[in-house]
């Protein structure tokens, strides 16, 4: 029995659970919306926990998509601190932390995604952090205070933004990465050689093709082992090893987990269960835009998903679409901004100049552009957006496509 009913749940207080709670209400929703939240704070922006939140310019409100007044006065009940701990997606009922039991219309699982901890030996030294919420932004901001020498361990962009972050705050940082070039995992090897000399240039100290073996030191972490015998001397450590969907509730639920660790679901993101959408980090669906299935761990994408669940909810059921769009600080260094279906791609080109910091690297595959990579350079990402919406055939177009106008084609 249920202890009460809600037109809508939305499980968890993340980009997706906030966007599909405010397109929910501004889409006319006529019944209850309960979003139940793990954390403390109202939903807020992740990307300030290694940029301006990290840093100090950006204070915790400025982090949030809407104060809790926001909420109350449409009507949309924030339940921060509550955990959804049981969905039964046959009588459509869920078992809050609270004890309570809540029966829903409909349902937005939007757990995102947890820290892929590695377990080496010295993870449990002090001084080790990992970065997802505003609260470890706000350890790794405290710690930085009392040390010199930092270590990341990783090559994408959470150890790359925190170590531009933390060198402009005047730590002496290294990154250890498997990685040839930082970032060049996500935006291919000319743009990683960017991103490098950029770094470089900065002070950041680069130790490529290299992986953590272990972490050393008595109670505190004091100095980093590499897979190749490097010692790195380390008052602190950041840890940027990736992030794994969070599909524990999704799991006992008994929806349908697909290749990439998340829950699968339909071209309008319904999962396996009636009634049950899901959106951002944890949702794997069939991308038409991919021609398969996929699942993107990007703000924008996340905030999107949401959008476009509540919309399905709402009784417009379409194939969701949208380009993927993502971008990356570098302090007050570097923004760079990528559009793309794919990472992997077959060709690179390279408009402008890499060494004036304003370029675009075109990715092809096929014949097509695929991805885009901006510097700089937004109207080369606009016309790009366009190029690979429309999957026009690019082939033997090489010159124009690094020197020409691209508007024309
Ligand atoms: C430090 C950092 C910087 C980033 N920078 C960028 C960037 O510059 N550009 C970019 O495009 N992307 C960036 N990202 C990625 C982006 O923030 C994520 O893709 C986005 O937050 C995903 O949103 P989400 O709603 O799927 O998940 P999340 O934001 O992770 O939210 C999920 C929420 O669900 C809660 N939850 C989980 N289980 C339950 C449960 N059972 N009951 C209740 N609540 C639950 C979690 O506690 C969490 O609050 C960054 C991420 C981080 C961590």
């Amino acid at each position: 029995m249920a202890d009460r009913s809600v037109g809508a749940l939305i499980v968890g207080g993340g980009a997706a659970g906030a966007a599909c709670a405010e397109a929910l209400h501004e889409g006319g929703f006529g019944d209850a919306i309960l979003l139940a939240g793990r954390e403390a704070d109202p939903p807020y922006e992740r990307p300030p926990a290694s940029k301006g939140y990290l840093a100090g310019t950006q204070d915790r409100d400025a982090c949030l998509f809407h104060d809790a007044a926001w909420y109350s006065k449409r009507s949309i009940e924030l339940a921060p601190r509550v955990s959804v701990m049981r969905l039964d997606t046959a009588a459509r009922t869920a078992t809050l932390s609270t004890k309570e039991v809540v029966e829903y219309g409909v349902a937005l699982v939007a757990t995102g995604s947890n820290v892929r901890r590695l377990r080496v030996d010295g993870a449990q030294l002090q001084g080790i952090h990992y970065l997802r919420a505003l609260g470890n932004s706000d350890a790794i901001r405290a710690d930085a205070e009392q040390s010199e020498r930092v270590v990341l361990v990783g090559g994408s962009y959470i150890a790359c933004e925190v170590a531009a972050t933390l060198t402009s705050l005047g730590r002496r940082c290294t990154m250890v990465m498997l990685e040839d070039a930082p970032l060049s995992g996500h935006f291919g090897p000319a743009a990683g050689r960017f991103f490098g000399t950029l770094l470089r240039d900065h002070g950041v100290e680069l130790v490529c093709g290299d992986g953590l073996e272990r972490l050393e030191g008595s109670e505190r972490v004091e100095r980093v082992v590499t897979a190749s015998g490097r010692e790195l001397p380390a008052d602190m450590v950041v840890m940027g090893t990736g992030a794994m969907p969070d599909v524990m509730l999704a799991r006992a639920a008994g929806l349908e987990l697909g290749e990439t660790g998340g829950v699968v679901c339909s071209s309008a993101l319904e999962t396996s269960a009636s009634g049950v959408w899901a959106a951002g980090d944890m949702c794997e669906y069939d991308s038409v835009l991919h021609g398969g299935r996929v699942r993107i761990e990007h703000h924008e994408v996340a905030r999107a998903q949401g959008g476009a669940a509540a919309a399905a909810m709402l009784g417009t059921r379409r194939p969701y679409s949208e380009l993927p769009y993502f971008w990356t600080d570098l302090s007050d260094w570097c923004t760079a901004e990528w559009v793309g279906i794919t990472e992997a791609p077959e060709h690179e080109i390279v408009r402008g100049s890499l060494d004036d910091g304003e370029f675009s690297v075109l990715h092809l595959a096929g014949g097509r552009l695929v991805a885009t990579l901006s510097v700089g350079r937004g109207d080369d990402l606009a016309h790009a957006q366009r190029l690979i919406a429309a999957g026009t055939d690019l082939s033997g177009r090489d010159d124009e496509l690094a020197s020409g106008d691209l508007e024309a084609l």
